[in-house]
């Protein structure tokens, strides 16, 4: 089978690879019907997560159709459409029993990174039943790739771990497809304001389009100045900080309200100033993560009622075939205006 393969940083290629097989009665093979690329197979490509090892098929998104399944599996069959979540848990360990996937004894993130992935035509899942989420009849499978990953990043790590209120005035720092999923769902609260940074025009504007209320273009400098303006110098309730720089925390530390929110959905390569002699006071929560994916049964009835659109973040479409070109496109999306892409093999 064809698949996307890394070899060391700065190196990949599609080529073909043994198609994978059931290894334990708890596996699932499915055939991949469409995956996409995350800014994470990014970080990957730069060499930035030295665990995974050339020769490592990439990939954490993406639905498909059962292939196979071990006889230890009992909610899925040959033939049934799913979601695959991008965190594999068995369900059963201390921290499964406490829904947090993230940190499964024998799973968390480990497609696409300590396993072979989905930008592949077959993958094998671990814990298949509590791994994968049956698609209801009907659904649009290509809106439902973004359940995978996306928005249960953006809504459990940012959404529910910033405790999002009515009224509140919430920041998004980073208009990218986690920020913008979290945009997305943080209007299932009704908060008073949105208002999204970045440094990307063409993002702002979409970010309107989607439900920001206010957009600052952070390029000058002057992102804390322009938000304390927004907000008649009284700061913000939850400021989300969703790039995973030093000076995109700065801003959040600089712009939070006493009382206020701090969730850190950013992939954070170096250390940060912590300004702990000015926030001891102000009353503030930090939080940190990895999803779990707990919620996507909650979002995907959401999708289903059309109370949620995720769809709407899909730019571009490819074929299988196309996998290379569509890395590409994904690597120059500020030329490409690209945020979520979709990749099928139908
Ligand atoms: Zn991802
Ligand atoms: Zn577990």
């Amino acid at each position: 089978m064809k698949a996307l393969t890394y070899f060391g940083p700065g190196k990949k290629d599609f080529i073909d690879k043994p198609k994978p097989k059931v290894d334990k009665a708890t596996d699932a093979l499915i055939r991949v019907s469409k995956t996409t690329i995350c800014g994470t197979d990014l970080h990957i490509l730069k060499g930035d997560v030295p665990a995974v090892t050339e020769g490592r098929i990439l990939g954490h998104e993406g639905v498909g159709v059962v292939e196979e399944v071990g006889e230890g599996v009992k909610n899925f069959k040959k033939g049934d459409k799913v979601i695959i979540s991008c965190v594999t848990s068995c369900g059963k360990c201390e921290n499964c029993k406490r829904a947090l996937y993230a940190h499964c004894e024998d799973g968390g993130w480990i497609l696409g990174h300590l396993i072979d992935g989905t930008q592949a035509e077959y993958v094998r899942i671990p814990h298949a039943d509590n791994s994968l989420y049956h698609i209801p009849d009907g659904a649009d499978e290509e809106a439902l790739v973004m359940l995978s990953d996306i928005l249960p990043t953006g809504f459990e790590i940012g959404v529910l771990y910033g405790q999002v209120q009515p009224g509140q005035t919430v920041v998004i720092i980073g208009a990218g497809p986690v920020g913008m999923a979290a945009l997305l769902t943080a209007q299932f609260y009704s908060p008073a304001e949105i208002i999204m940074v970045d440094l990307d025009d063409h993002r702002l504007e979409v970010a309107k389009k989607f439900g920001a209320t206010k957009t600052v273009n952070s390029s000058d400098g002057k992102a804390v100045e322009k938000i304390m303006d927004l907000t008649d110098g009284k700061g913000v309730d939850v400021a989300m900080e969703v790039v995973g720089i030093p000076a995109t925390f700065e801003i959040c530390q600089q712009i939070i309200k006493p009382g206020g929110a701090i969730p850190v959905l950013g992939v954070h390569g170096e250390a940060v100033d912590f300004h702990l002699e000015k926030l001891w006071i102000k009353n503030i929560r930090l939080t940190t993560g990895l999803v779990s994916t707990s919620t996507t049964p909650m979002l995907l009835k959401t999708v289903q009622s059309n109370k949620l659109q995720p769809a709407k973040l899909i730019t571009h479409r490819f074929t299988f075939d196309e996998m290379l070109k569509a890395y590409e496109v994904f690597e120059n999306s500020a030329k490409t205006e690209a945020l979520k892409l979709i990749i099928s093999n139908e």
